[in-house]
């Protein structure tokens, strides 16, 4: 008996892959996704059931707001039982924020939940959308032993998937724009799909029902240190009205600064309950606090540390850490774990 197709939601929230030239015009104006099958007749090959889902209105990502990933993640819990898969067609530029966003906010995802767009709007010749979309159906579809192959939230570019929370888009300009630098690819596409399972992160359980968390805190801000930030503003940028956690971009290993001022304005800050947490600049490598004295004092005030996340994880993850409105103590010990795979320790 032949096995029942897997069905697959595409849900397309904008960006560049939705994009074609108008004949009449030569301007650029949205592709119906719904008309899908006749634009690629090479999508019934893949022997999967496809419906597409377009969010009105579709964004530009650079709008992209909390309440939209709010808004994607009901989507996907109400459409969730119907579904073996998701895709998720998003503009590159805040992608890496939606998609950690959503592995944080879908608690129990047992269901693979692919992003993917393009550089190269899809109505054009050379575009690098359609194989990132018919690849991303198929990733989206996969099983094996009877289980979907990749059951967490992804991100499909360029021949490779990546563990969302793990990405950053790192080039305007080349095709092969997101990066991974901490955690290894989950598959590498060639002529076959080489999954790498053993990076692949498994749920606790399988049939859990898919909960989510509808509440992203605000009051997060993202510090980037640089050397002559002075006094004045890092005070001022701390005692911003409704600050309630910081990303720290600290230098190298998680170092910063050890003139007295600069720490007793960071500690004023935590004094407050402002939660601060240590991410490093440099793409690669982690945070070790207690490598250098520069970062062991950071340690001693109560600074967090991020080891490798990126700052669009760190971001997601502390808005939706604080929406989860707990008290201090279970807070901390949220943020000092992996949830989702987005360090590792
Ligand atoms: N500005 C577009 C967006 O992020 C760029 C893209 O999709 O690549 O929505």
């Amino acid at each position: 008996m032949e096995a029942t197709k897997p069905s697959i939601l595409i849900i397309y929230t904008g960006g560049t892959i939705g994009m074609q030239t108008d004949p009449a015009t030569g301007a650029l104006v949205p592709f119906d996704f719904n008309g899908i099958y006749e634009e690629f007749p090479s999508l019934r090959r893949l022997n999967v059931a496809i419906d597409v889902h377009t969010l009105s209105p579709i964004i530009d990502s650079s709008n992209v707001s909390p309440d939209n990933w709010v808004t994607l993640a009901r989507l996907i819990r109400d459409n969730y039982p119907r579904y073996d898969g998701f895709v998720v067609l998003h503009g590159t530029d805040t992608m890496s924020y939606t998609a950690s966003a959503m592995s944080f906010l879908l608690e129990n995802l047992a269901k693979p939940v692919v992003f993917t767009g393009s550089q190269i709007p899809i109505g054009v010749l050379r575009t690098d959308g359609r194989e990132n979309l018919i690849t991303a159906i198929e990733i989206a579809g996969s099983r094996t032993d009877g289980r979907p192959t990749v059951p967490e939230v992804s991100l499909y570019f360029q021949n490779r998937l990546f563990r969302a929370n793990r990405t950053s888009k790192r080039s305007a300009e080349a095709l092969s724009a997101f990066r991974s630098y901490n955690y290894p690819p989950l598959a590498e596409v060639g002529v076959n799909i080489a999954y790498n399972r053993a990076a692949v992160l498994r749920p606790a359980a399988w049939d859990e029902p898919l909960r989510i968390s509808e509440r992203l805190a605000d009051g997060i801000a993202v510090i980037k240190l640089f050397p002559g930030l002075d006094e004045r503003t890092l005070r001022a940028m701390l005692s911003a009205p409704g600050l309630r956690a910081v990303v720290l971009e600290t230098f190298g290993s998680g170092n910063a600064p050890t003139s007295e001022w600069f720490l007793r304005v960071l500690e004023e800050a935590i004094a407050r309950g402002v939660i601060l947490l240590n991410v490093t600049q440099c793409g690669s490598g982690k945070v070790s606090m207690e490598l250098y004295e520069t970062g062991l004092r950071l340690q001693r005030i109560g600074v967090l540390c991020g080891y490798d996340m990126t700052t669009e994880a760190a971001v997601a993850k502390l808005m939706y850490v604080l929406g989860l409105s707990l008290a201090a103590e279970p807070t901390q010990a949220l943020l000092r774990n992996p949830l989702r795979g987005e360090f590792s320790v």
